[in-house]
Order: structure tokens, then sequence, then C-alpha cells
């Protein structure tokens, strides 16, 4: 273990959108605070920079209060204040600026989807920067994380290492490549960028279109560029990458895929305080007991102890394979088990769609679609179903699949990006049997979700012994942070010894 302060302990600060569970939308804020903690209990001094939106949680940070300083920074040619508050999120120190700003940028009742996002995040990564730079802190390590901080790594280079704030070295973490924030060119001036410098096919110019790209942007200035699985690394570099597969090919020497972790303390049955029960890998009774008081909550039919229930909790966005998650409900009905959705749509025609679906199920006790965010519900969703569906068109890594399995909910997956590398389909002779986990199909059509589901039906019902063991299986797999945080550490000690050569 390394000590901060140390030679090995590094300074490292994440630079983020989003942190659960004080602003969370996805995966991301997951990933924050799991790989934050992961690489603070291996001694390094761990930091985070997030926006102070008006609707997070501020339950959530103890501790917060506001610095004695304003920071001042630059955007569109003028100078702005921005207070600095301080607070601790699970267990993390975190500085939240909150600028002074007349367009009121995080007072917008919601995370994102404002038509000034562009502008609200470049204001933020120029800011989180300047907030470094007059701390005078001595950081090895800016992590910065999908396009509404990928303004970082342009900036430091460019802007902040001229003015000698140069220790650090740049890591930029891409979660979705469907996200890669581009604009006309002109918009990079906003946040000091200089646009001529920048508005070039070997910099930032966008691989087909005339605008700017600061996804591309980052893959080019940081030392260090990762995704969330080792299979949507190999994905991105072509069609995956969504244009940016010959900016990752020319970049591929720094660009690597690392599975996410989840944080288990959050995702772990045996202590979580939103379950009816709280079991383990040993006691499956408490999980039944999770299933008897979810089935009542929610009106479900419980006459049947056994029959299956499935469960899924998912942003409803294409990504995510809308048209099979619609399938797998109507394909659980015909197998006679019970289903619930947690899912709620940015998309307004697919938010329309499922509500038309919850109303045609509204009478029948063995259908149930929650068409909202609901964190405490998500809890009991995993305590208490048997099987999770996971059916996306692409998954970058996805963490719903290894949280099911800590709850012992064994999952039906697509194989593609991270589902492909963390569960394994249980009738695959060519994998050893220790690592076959869940259920997998290929093509990302009707049949293939359909023949998945009978499979795994089949188990629970004619297998129960069998079904059981691999329940208790998937609930012993490690899915924590640190096998990751390991790797990411790695790479961070390689880079921080080469910019400590370079000085
Ligand atoms: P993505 O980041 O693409 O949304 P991930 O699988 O990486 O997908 O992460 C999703 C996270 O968000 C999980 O922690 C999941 O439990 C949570 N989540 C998704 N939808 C909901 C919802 N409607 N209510 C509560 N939690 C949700």
């Amino acid at each position: 273990m390394a000590l901060p302060g140390t030679s090995s302990g590094l300074h490292i600060v994440h630079i983020a959108a989003e942190m659960a569970p004080v602003a969370k939308v996805g995966g991301l804020a997951d990933v924050i605070s799991g790989l934050g903690k992961a690489l603070q209990k291996k001694g390094h001094l761990v930091e985070i920079i997030l926006p102070k939106y008006d609707c997070m949680q501020v339950d959530q940070v103890s501790n917060l209060k506001v610095l004695d300083v304003l920071v001042q920074s630059y955007f569109e040619g003028n100078m702005f204040n921005n207070k600095i508050w301080t607070g601790t999120v699970e267990g993390l120190p975190v500085y939240f600026i909150e600028p002074q700003h007349p367009a009121n940028y995080f007072w917008r009742a919601q995370y994102y989807g404002e038509n000034d996002d562009f502008k609200r995040f470049s204001y933020f990564s120029r800011a989180a920067l300047e907030l470094l730079y007059q701390s005078g802190k001595k950081v090895d390590i800016i992590h910065c994380h999908d396009w509404q901080t990928a303004f970082v790594a342009p900036l430091y280079w460019d802007v902040y290492a001229n003015l000698g704030f140069n220790s650090a070295r740049v890591c930029f973490t891409c979660h979705n490549f469907e996200y890669q924030g581009t604009a006309p060119a002109r918009d990079l001036a906003w946040c000091g960028l200089d646009v001529e410098h920048l508005d070039r096919p070997d910099r930032m110019r966008d691989n087909s279109h005339g605008r700017i790209n600061v996804v591309k942007g980052a893959i080019v200035y940081s030392n260090i560029v990762t995704t969330v699985s080792p299979t949507y690394a190999l994905e991105v570099r072509s069609e995956g990458g969504r244009g940016l597969q010959d900016t990752l090919k020319v970049h591929s020497r720094k660009f690597l895929g690392i599975l996410n972790g989840i944080d288990t303390d959050t995702w772990n049955p045996s202590t979580d305080r939103h379950l009816k029960v709280q079991y383990n890998a040993n006691d499956l009774q408490g999980k039944a007991a999770n299933k008897a008081a979810l089935r009542k909550q929610l009106n479900l039919a419980s006459a049947y102890p056994s029959q299956p229930l499935v469960g899924c909790i998912t942003r409803l966005v294409p990504q995510k394979g809308v048209h099979l998650i619609r399938h797998a409900i109507y394909k659980t009905a015909e197998l006679g088990g019970q289903f619930v959705l947690l899912g709620s749509s940015p998309v307004p025609h697919i938010q329309k769609e499922f509500e038309g679906i919850a109303d045609y199920f509204q009478n029948n006790n063995n259908i149930r679609l929650l068409l909202k965010y609901d964190d405490a519900l998500s809890h009991c969703i995993y305590a208490a179903s048997d099987m999770f569906i996971v059916p996306s068109i692409f998954e970058p890594c996805g963490l719903t699949q290894m949280i099911a399995m800590r709850y012992g909910s064994v999952p039906i997956v697509r194989k593609t990006g991270g589902l492909n590398d963390s569960v394994f389909d249980f009738d695959d002779e060519t994998i050893p049997m220790e690592v076959r986990n869940g259920f997998t199909f290929v093509k990302a059509d009707e049949q293939g979700l359909s023949s998945a589901m009978e499979r795994a039906f089949n188990y629970y019902k004619r297998k129960p012994e069998v079904w059981k063991q691999l329940v208790q299986k998937d609930m012993r797999i490690d899915f924590s942070w640190d096998t990751s945080a390991s790797q990411y550490e790695d790479i961070y000690q390689k880079a921080a010894a080469r910019a400590r050569a370079a000085a």
C-alpha cells in the first residue's frame, strides 16, 4: 500500500459531471465514487471536483461548507467569480463549483439536457482547472470523464501548462462513445481555447463534419485514454467508435479498456438498508423474503413463491435495446413469470411507448412497469428478482448485470461490450464451468433473447438445485473495484514516473 506524500502515493483529482450518490444520472456516477474510494484505500490522495447543481442530493454530503475564497475563471472574454464549496461524499473530499454567472449554469433543476450544455460544461472544465491552479496543489493525475469534462485535456496542455502548472498528467475516460460533444468550432473559444490552433484534423476537428469534437480533443491531448471494458475498447476501434475509430487507432498506444467494478459497500445484500431482509449466499431464505416483500409492495400475485421474477433496471434509450426489453416483458408473461421494469426515458416517444405498455398491463398482476428513477426501489428489485435482463445493442461496461449477480439475480444479456467481459453463458462448454454465470445471446433480435430466456426458465423450473448453485456462485463473484483500481494505479504510476523523468 502506498501512503500519500510518499513517492508512490499519488495525488489524483477526478473532474466529473456526476458522482454517486450526490449527483447521479448513470454509471459514470458510480465509477467516480467506486474508483475514487478504491484508490483512496490503496493509499492515494483522491479529490473530486463537481459542479454545484441545485438538484443534487445535498443530504448525501457531510460537512458541506462554502470556502472563504472566490476563484475567478475566464469565460467568453470576461472573468467570473466562483464560490467553492467543500464536503465529504462517501469518505472522499469533494469540491463543488458554484459559478457566479448570470446564466446560472447549474441552477436548472436537471443535470443535462439543457440547450447550452456545451457552454455549461466548458465553463465548468475551465473553472475546475482554475481552482487547481490557484490552489497551488501539486497534482500527479488529473482524471477527466466523458465529453462534459473532456475540455480539461486541451485546456491543461494548451493554457495551464504554459503558466507553469504542468506537474500533472491527464487521464481521460470515455464511458460511452455515443456522446462526443460536438459544436461549431468557434464555440471552443468560450472557455479560452485557441480555435485556429485546434480546428485541425489531427487535433479537435470532427472526422466527418466541420464541427469540433471534444472527445476527440481529449483523446489527442490526454496522456492516458481509457474506456470501461476490454471488449468495448476493441469495438470502438471499428464502427463502435462512432467516427472516432481512426483517431483511436492513431493513439492506440495510450488507449486501453479497463472493466469497471461496482461499489461493493453500496451494493451489498448483507448490509443493504433498503432491503426488507439482509441476506447472503448462504441464506437464500432472505432473498425469498425480499421477493415476497416486493410482490406485496407492487401488488403482484404472490400465490407461488417459486414463480420466477425477472427484473430490468435501466435508462430507456435506444442503446439499451428498448424493443428487446419490450419483447422480454411479453416473453416473460408467455413463460409464466413475473416482470418488473424500473426505467425512465429522456426520449419522449420511448417514455410514451412504455407508458402505453404500463397501461396495457395495469390489471395484470404479473407485470409492473415503474417509469421513474428510484434508487431505493432499484435495490429492492435487484434483491427480489431471480433473473435480470440486459439486452443492450451496445454496452460500454454496464453495471446492472454485476449488481444483479451480487444480489443473486442471474443475468440474461446480449454479448456486447462489458457484458461480454462479465457474463459467461451457462451452457457454453468451451469455457470452464466455474466462470459460467448467466445466459447470453449474440444477435440483437427477438429469437436470440427468447432462446436465452427459455434456457434460463428451464433451469429455474426443472433443475432448482443447479439454479441455486448458480445463484450462490454469482453472489460470490468478486466485482469489487480492487482489480480494476490496480490497473488504473499502474497506468497512473507509469505516467507519473514519466512526468518526473521529464522534469
Ligand atoms: P448507464 O450508465 O448506461 O445508464 P450502467 O449499467 O453503467 O448504465 O449504470 C446504470 C446505473 O444506474 C446502475 O447503478 C442502475 O442501478 C442505475 N439505474 C438505471 N436506471 C435507474 C432507475 N430508473 N432508477 C434507479 N436506478 C437506475
